[in-house]
């Protein structure tokens, strides 16, 4: 498990309850010490071992001594007008992350970072601007979940966790797995596999890896249907062209049948919109249970691409859908506050111009 503030103390976040059982069985006490502890944390949200009663007393003291809970920190809270939140949350070494809660009709859908940054420069991405700094932690991650939970209070539920927030969640397996298992241990957050759901831009090796050991939904950024533009968009494709990340999908489709893989497509004006694409993506989605889910481009700042008009959206759904490829189209959430897909930066190198601009926005908002 990854730390990134030296510590010799357990972050008890960090464990999801395979790891816990093996944190106890270490110390010589039983396995079931994980789900007892699993309750107290997640479903009464205690975190004062003293109030743990099922626990021994000298379990309590070893555990007073040796071990704590910490997540990050909301800094920034905004706040948009469809409802919206973003939090800005500080991690331990200083750096932010955002995570954002959207709000809709008989369900709540939050949005989860899992690096600080991005490694993948995809083109068309703000995330991808400011580099890559490290991946973020199990406690960080899950962290995350129990932050903004909090903040909603009893009467705004989380009810689905997309992996969709900062960074690319497969390359940082271990912490983004151990995590989504808390997301859904009936004795932590006890979600359906339908409503947590990992969005990859193709890293093929950790889908296989994935498809073994954790039973999610899963997402892939596809976004173009000929390597040539897909290499120039999502530059991953380089190393895993096309055809490896679809017989990667076919993979996991097979494993979780009637399961359907959702494929993301952001919609770039002259880029990626053209009938002839449209044609390439019913041909390519023939070859697996797909859903498509069409993101209409957010724009942000120094960035060439334009949004694809309302029209050529609407007749491309239109004609993948009458191809028998259910295809939506993602409504844009939470765009006066960047809180939209691909919007999310966080604050990675310098804190200084990002606090400014978030008192700007604020400022305008409220003009
Ligand atoms: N790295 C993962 C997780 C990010 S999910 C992945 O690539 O899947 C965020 C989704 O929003 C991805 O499909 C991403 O490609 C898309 N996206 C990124 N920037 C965007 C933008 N400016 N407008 C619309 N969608 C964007």
């Amino acid at each position: 498990m990854q730390e990134p503030v030296k510590s010799k103390k357990f972050n008890l976040l960090d464990y999801d309850r395979k790891g816990l059982a093996a944190f106890f069985v270490n110390l010589g006490e039983k396995p079931f010490r994980a789900t007892q502890l699993l309750k107290w944390i997640y479903q009464e949200g205690i975190e004062d071992f003293d109030l743990m009663t099922n626990l021994s007393k000298s379990l309590r003291t070893y555990l007073n001594e040796n071990c704590y809970f910490a997540t990050p920190k909301i800094v920034v809270e905004q706040i948009a007008s469809d409802g919206t939140c973003k939090w800005a949350l500080e991690t331990a070494c200083g750096n932010q992350i955002e995570t954002v809660f959207i709000p809709e009709e008989g369900r709540g859908t939050l949005c989860v970072s899992s690096q600080i940054g991005c490694a993948l420069a995809c083109t068309f991405c703000s995330t991808a601007q400011q580099g890559f700094n490290r991946n973020l932690t199990t406690a960080e991650i899950i962290g995350q979940v129990i932050v903004a939970q909090r903040r909603l209070g009893v009467s705004k539920k989380i009810t689905n966790v997309v992996m969709m927030g900062m960074g690319e969640p497969l390359l940082n397996f271990d912490n983004v797995v151990a995590a989504m298992n808390l997301m859904m241990d009936d004795f932590a957050f006890g979600l359906s596999k339908r409503r947590v759901t990992i969005s990859t831009s193709g890293v093929v090796p950790a889908m296989y890896r994935l498809t073994e050991v954790c039973d999610v939904s899963l997402a892939v950024s596809l976004h173009a249907v000929t390597d040539e533009l897909r290499n120039e968009l999502v530059p991953i494709n380089k190393k895993y062209p096309l055809k490896e990340l679809m017989e990667a999908c076919r993979d996991n489709a097979k494993i979780a049948p009637r399961r359907t893989v959702t494929f993301e497509y952001v919609m770039l004006d002259g880029i990626n919109d053209t009938m002839d694409d449209a044609r390439g993506l019913i041909k390519l989605l023939k070859t697996v249970p797909a859903k498509l889910n069409l993101i209409p481009f957010n724009p942000f700042p120094n960035n060439a691409y334009r949004c694809s008009s309302r029209e050529v959206i609407t007749r491309f759904k239109t004609v993948l859908n009458d191809a028998g490829i259910v295809t939506t189209v993602r409504k844009t959430r939470g765009e006066d506050i960047d809180a939209a897909c691909g919007q999310l930066v966080g604050q990675v190198e310098d804190k200084s111009r990002r606090h400014l601009k978030i008192k700007v926005m604020g400022s305008e908002r409220a003009a």
